[in-house]
């Protein structure tokens, strides 16, 4: 099967003042038509670049160094700025935490989400307009028609936040990037967004990305998964796998500070010590090995590769080398 979208060793650098940054280190890939790909890891760990990096909004000083990002047989890594204005918004649309990103403050809802349909479909204003009141009545927008005329800033956040995943599905773009679109929003609507965006998905076939912090969410949205870690992928599995047999001891620290309602406050709080080491300190080795437990002299010296453990998991671990290696 073809994929829709297969990134392939991509590397994305960012200039700072003194030196080239690199952000995603050979990071690959594949998406294909339907599924969606949970990118989780803490911040600072790459997830929003790479998503950046495939859209094209890497802005001024970030860049993509090396590989290829194909896209529905043509390569994002190679595409210039006007053909990705006819791709985002059309093809790919992007949902961001913060919902005012995608939506202009002087310009009511009506306006804006008319003026981008007729943009990327070629209707008329009447007929963009009845599309538009149907799909906020998809995301469940009471009173959709006086909605309309409303300004951003009136809504609450999670309105705004049901209007932007209007607009972004109003084109039916092929893959929809969603980078925390409900970390923002408290629990209850949180809930709500994630159901309204996987029933969302089922309609249609659009692929989804979605990127975030929190394994909880993961579990409830994505078929397959990728644990990103400084730059690099860490783990790759599908959904099921990787929650029930996580082999990176990164991925094994972030199940273990899921918050289980069902333990005292106290005892469910084992987040990972010590923090994402920065572009600029990268630790020799791998690249975990200065917050991971089983720690070995190996581990400080060389960098692991991204193992295959089977057909559906990878992990950049050596224990899973030795584990194999015992094995046979
Ligand atoms: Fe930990 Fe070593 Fe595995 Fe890195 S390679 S995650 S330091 S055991
Ligand atoms: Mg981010």
């Amino acid at each position: 099967m073809k994929h829709l979208l297969e990134v392939v060793n991509l590397q994305t650098a960012f200039q700072s003042e003194k030196s080239e940054i690199i952000a995603v280190d050979e990071i690959s890939f594949t998406l294909n038509a339907g599924e969606t790909l949970g990118i989780v890891g803490e911040s600072g760990c790459g997830k929003s670049i790479t998503s950046l990096s495939i859209i094209g909004l890497l802005g001024k000083k970030g860049r993509v160094k090396k590989g290829n990002i194909y896209f529905d047989n043509e390569d994002l890594a190679q595409t210039s700025e006007s053909d990705f204005r006819k791709i985002r918004g059309n093809q790919i649309s992007m949902i961001f935490q913060e919902p005012m990103t995608s939506l202009n403050p002087v310009f009511t809802i009506g306006n804006q989400m008319i003026e981008g349909i007729k943009l990327h479909m070629k209707l008329s204003t009447k007929e963009a307009r009845s599309y538009a009141i149907e799909m906020l009545e998809k995301v469940r927008i009471p009173r959709a028609e006086e909605v309309m005329k409303e300004y951003p800033h009136v809504l609450s956040g999670g309105m705004r936040q049901r209007v932007v995943i209007a607009m972004a599905l109003a084109c039916k773009p092929k893959l929809l990037i969603a980078d925390e679109p409900t970390t923002a929003l408290d629990v209850t609507i949180q809930a709500q967004i994630l159901e309204l965006m996987r029933n969302l998905k089922e309609e249609s076939e659009t692929a989804i990305m979605f990127i975030t912090h929190d394994l909880g969410v993961i579990a409830e949205m994505a078929d397959k998964v990728i644990v990103m870690y400084a730059g690099q992928i860490v783990e790759e599995a599908d959904v099921f796998t990787l929650f029930k047999n996580p082999k990176h001891p990164y991925t094994q620290g972030l199940m273990a500070s899921i918050p289980h309602i069902e333990y005292e406050e106290e005892e469910r709080l084992s987040s990972i010590p010590g923090t994402v080491p920065t572009p600029q300190n990268m630790p020799k080795g791998c690249r975990f090995h200065t917050r991971c437990p089983y720690v070995t002299e190996q581990c400080k010296q060389e960098r692991p590769d991204l193992f295959q453990i089977n057909d559906t998991h990878k992990s950049r671990c050596w224990l899973v080398k030795t584990e194999k290696h015992n094995k046979e």
